[in-house]
Order: C-alpha cells, then sequence, then structure tokens
C-alpha cells in the first residue's frame, strides 16, 4: 500500500465521502451554491440537526447556519464559505471538480480554500451527538466570500437577532492549521473618469479621460511609495504595511477620438489598525483639486466619480484573548499567534457582531486559487484531530473566560 492510501485510510470514516461530494459541487462565486446547502442540510438533518438558511436576495444562494447542543448557550463557530474561485484559463491536470488522491495529497478546486475544512467539521458531527455538548457548536457556511465577503453580511444581520451569539469563532481558512488573530483589511472602488470626445486632430476641444485617469494613477502609486517611510509598518506581516494596488482599466474607443471615458479600479489593503479612509481621501483630494479644475476649464461636464467596491475590515482579536488562547491550547501551540496578509470574513464577525474570530484551518493558502489546488492528507488528519479535541474540551468543560 502506498504512503499516500495508507494515510487516506487513517482519514476518519465519512471525512473522504464529504470532501469528493463538496468539491464535485462546481460553487464558482458566479454559480448558485443551493446544491451543496441543501446536500449540506440533508446531512445533517440525517442526524436529527436543525439549520437555518438566509438567502440572497434572487434566492440563488444560501448561507447556512446550525446549532448543535444547548441553544441557550454562547458556543464556538466553526465557519467557512462554500464559494470557490472560478478555474477559468487555469492549466489543471485533472477535473478540478472530482478530487484526485495523489502523494498524501488530494487534488480539486476547494479542496484548500476551504471545503477540506468544512468536510472535516461535518465529519465530526457524529462526535457532536455521541455525548451532549456542555457548549454549543454552531456551523456557519457562508456564500460569496471569493468576491468580497459579500454573502456573510446577511448571515450577520441574522445572528445580530438573535438572543445568543456565539461567544467565539474559527474561521477555518487555509493556515496550515496555525493559529491566525489578525489580519489586513480592504476596500475597493472603481473610478469613472468622464472626459470630453474630440477629434484627435484638436485634443485642445477635448478632455482626455484616460490622460487623466494615468495622473491619478500615477498619484495612487506616489501615495504608495511613502507608505513604506511613513508607516505603520508590522513586520508580523510578509507585507509590512498597508498597500495600495491599481487592477483593470479601460478606457477610449478608437486612436482618432479623445477619449471620453475611462474606468479602472484599486484597492488599498491595511493593517488592521488603520483604516482605508485615509488613502481614499488622498486620491479623492488630489482628483478634486488638481484634476477637476484642470477638465473643468475645458468643459464643466467633466468629472472624476467614484464608487466603492466590495471590502472586509481588518482582523485584530486581541493576542491575550479568550478565543485566542484557548486555540493555542487545543493545537498546543506555543508558538506566538500569527499574522496574514489575506483576508477573511473574520474580521466582519468580530466587527459586526462582536464574535471574537481567529483563522486557522487545513492546507496551505500557497496552493488556493491555483490550478492543481490540492490538500496535504496530513493537514486534513491534524484539522480532524483539531476538532475532536475541540469537542471534548466542550463535552465535559465549560469555554474559557
Ligand atoms: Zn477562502
Amino acid at each position: 500500500m502506498s504512503t499516500s492510501s495508507r494515510e487516506a485510510c487513517n482519514l476518519a470514516p465519512g471525512l473522504k465521502k464529504l470532501l469528493y461530494d463538496l468539491v464535485s459541487f462546481d460553487t464558482t462565486s458566479r454559480n448558485s451554491n443551493l446544491e451543496l446547502i441543501d446536500y449540506v442540510a440533508q446531512y445533517l438533518g440525517s442526524f436529527g440537526i436543525a439549520c437555518r438558511r438566509v438567502h440572497d436576495e434572487s434566492g440563488g444562494k444560501a448561507n447556512l447556519y446550525a446549532t448543535i447542543g444547548p441553544e441557550n448557550l454562547p458556543g464556538v463557530m466553526l465557519s467557512g464559505h462554500t464559494d470557490v474561485v472560478p478555474v477559468d484559463g487555469q492549466p489543471w491536470s485533472t477535473d478540478p471538480f472530482s478530487v484526485m488522491m495523489q502523494d498524501g495529497r488530494f487534488f480539486g478546486r476547494g479542496t484548500a480554500d476551504m471545503k477540506g475544512f468544512i468536510a472535516c467539521v461535518l465529519a465530526r458531527v457524529p462526535q457532536m451527538l455521541e455525548k451532549p455538548l456542555q457548549v454549543p457548536v454552531h456551523i456557519a457556511l457562508s456564500y460569496d466570500e471569493e468576491i468580497g465577503c459579500i454573502g456573510v453580511r446577511r448571515l450577520l444581520d441574522v445572528l445580530q437577532q438573535l438572543p445568543v451569539k456565539p461567544a467565539m469563532g474559527i474561521i477555518g481558512e487555509p493556515t496550515s492549521m496555525k493559529i491566525i488573530h489578525a489580519h489586513k483589511g480592504k476596500q475597493g472602488w472603481r473610478v469613472s473618469v468622464h472626459g470630453r470626445a474630440a477629434h484627435s486632430a484638436y485634443p485642445v476641444e477635448g478632455v482626455n479621460a484616460v490622460e487623466i485617469a494615468a495622473e491619478l494613477i500615477c498619484h495612487i502609486r506616489r501615495i504608495y511609495s511613502a507608505v513604506p517611510e511613513k508607516g505603520p509598518i508590522d513586520n508580523a506581516y510578509r507585507v509590512p504595511h498597508s498597500t495600495l494596488h491599481v487592477g483593470p482599466i479601460e478606457g477610449g474607443r478608437a486612436l482618432n477620438i479623445v477619449p471620453d471615458l475611462c474606468e479602472f479600479s484599486f484597492e488599498v489593503r491595511h493593517l488592521p489598525e488603520e483604516t482605508s479612509q485615509g488613502y481614499f481621501q488622498q486620491v479623492v483630494k488630489y482628483a478634486e483639486e488638481v484634476l477637476v479644475p484642470l477638465m473643468h476649464s475645458v468643459d464643466p461636464q467633466t468629472g472624476i466619480s467614484f464608487e466603492a467596491l466590495a471590502g472586509y475590515p481588518g482582523l485584530c482579536t486581541v493576542q491575550d484573548s479568550p478565543v485566542v488562547r484557548f486555540i493555542q491550547m487545543l493545537l498546543e501551540d506555543t508558538d506566538v499567534p500569527g499574522k496574514i496578509s489575506f483576508g477573511s470574513e473574520a474580521g466582519l464577525f468580530g466587527e459586526q457582531v462582536d464574535v471574537p474570530c481567529v483563522v486557522c484551518g487545513p492546507g496551505s493558502i500557497l496552493q488556493a486559487h491555483r490550478p492543481d489546488e490540492y490538500v496535504d492528507i496530513a493537514q486534513l488528519s491534524d484539522c480532524w484531530n483539531f476538532l475532536g479535541r475541540l469537542l471534548t474540551h466542550l463535552q465535559t468543560k465549560a469555554l474559557p473566560v
């Protein structure tokens, strides 16, 4: 028997099937996730566990929330997003929606980010029922995380109304089972530069939207270039400061027409102790005080508008808080909890419903979003064992305070 099949055999019964089944649903964010949610609801229902679905406006997607154990006590929330990033244009060696096991790894879209974690949680449901839980477990699954933590906000609205909210949460994003207590926040904007068209032989008659956009983009670069010197700096992050970045840009119709419209988007990823607003205001100030007057000198109908895109707050759960100490104890991890540059829903749970969260899950973010995404079987085992220790604790003891 190869090492990988031995490791797979050591996996809990049911875990492998759950992972295979969850990955088989193509829950790319543009698609509905209802089939997966129905599957999970049916699975939980087979154990007599009721769940609540919180749909999006169209009814085509849903969050799921279920509590196992005493409903009148705040418990531990295990949370994951059900959507995955697209595989379009990626050179996959196998079918991304059909798990393949090889070399001690499970390959497939979402194996690391983050259906592996969800499979571990669901596979632990029988243990949750074996002995009465003194402290409840809440399972929270969301949609549209990958496009800006959009879906979970509806679930947060519902949580806000509940008489009892979770005491703490674990967001199972892939961190190689390391405990993460802080991450950066993010906010994006779309900028529309409305110029005036003219024949390119008479550029003075027009307002060149592409050139104005280029000037604004250069200013965004200037703002960013000052950050490493000005700070704040936190060397616990791979990029130890806030960043600004310009993404897609589109403008102009033909070379012989002065472009009347140029649109681009940019984002700020900020340390949790900062906000994105300070950076945004610098961009707006330059637009309003330097560029718009220039544009108006030709045509007062021209202008620059900003539209906020999706964003999420940073996460900064106190290092000495009960949730961090508790999870560290269960992980038998004595390292200082880490900080990551990528985001999660954890900050939203903290900011909007006051549920302190950490991020901790199987697999590596380096494999997420890539072709041939995979999770090490050993990582799933670690997560499985960690959840086992968590449940044993919740079945015998109270939560630390
Ligand atoms: Zn994720």
